[in-house]
């Protein structure tokens, strides 16, 4: 199974198609962001930034992400939030290199903002989990208001999800993470999916590695 890469602006559904491919076909979820949310509950530098929205020295991203997949032994994984500068995707392309791997998939979300917004104002996880749903959407109402469907958890909110923030991260996506669509594009394909709906997201992402 191919290692995927999801490049998208926050809430553009890498955590919910991650989420589905996860329990679908095996493959593990690197998630940058909940990486180093994990570390944050202890480093106070850390959670301050990411409170503010602003992005994490490349350096230390990327030795997280690194240590993360040299944990999983060749198990396929979806690189969801990494890498979200040049620099990072120059580091992940060394260390590809330097260890014999394949780059796999580059794949696109491409969802207009006004959504973007909306989902962020209505989203809650589960920190334990980290399943992902909707006061919103229905489609994404947790089976009992405030309680994890999967693990029982109690629901939360990020403490970055609010208008304010997602401006200021949806900035730093369009200024840092997009210019990756080129610098990808010059090493392969990059595949756009621009569908908001996830379950189309999702099959869209099965034709393309190939699963029915
Ligand atoms: P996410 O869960 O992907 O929305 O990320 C939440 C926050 O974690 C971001 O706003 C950044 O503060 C930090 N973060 C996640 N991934 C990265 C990355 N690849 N590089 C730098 N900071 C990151």
């Amino acid at each position: 199974m191919k290692n995927l890469i999801l490049i998208a602006p926050p809430a553009a559904g890498k955590g919910t198609l991650s989420m589905k491919l996860t329990s679908k076909l095996g493959y593990i979820c690197l998630s940058a962001g909940d990486l180093l949310r994990n570390i944050s509950y202890s480093n106070e530098i850390l959670d301050n930034l990411m409170k503010a929205g602003k992005l994490i020295d490349d350096e230390i991203v990327f030795e997280v992400v690194k240590d993360a997949i040299l944990k999983l032994d060749g198990k396929p994984y979806i690189l969801d939030g990494f890498p979200r500068t040049l620099k990072q995707a120059r580091l992940y392309q060394e260390f590809l290199r330097e260890n014999n791997l394949p780059l796999g998939l580059i794949i696109y979300l491409d969802i207009p903002k006004e959504i973007l917004e909306k989902r962020v104002s209505s989203r809650i996880i589960c920190p334990n989990c980290k399943a992902i749903y909707s006061t919103f959407d229905s489609k994404f109402f947790p089976k009992k208001m405030g309680i994890c469907d999967h693990c029982h958890h109690e629901l939360v909110k990020r403490s970055d999800d609010n208008i304010e923030t997602f401006d200021k991260r949806y900035d730093e996506y369009n200024k840092n993470t997009k210019p990756l669509l080129d610098y990808y594009r010059n090493l392969g394909e990059v595949f756009v999916l621009t569908t908001v709906d996830v379950d189309d997201m999702y099959s869209r992402t099965l034709s393309l590695l190939g699963v029915d």
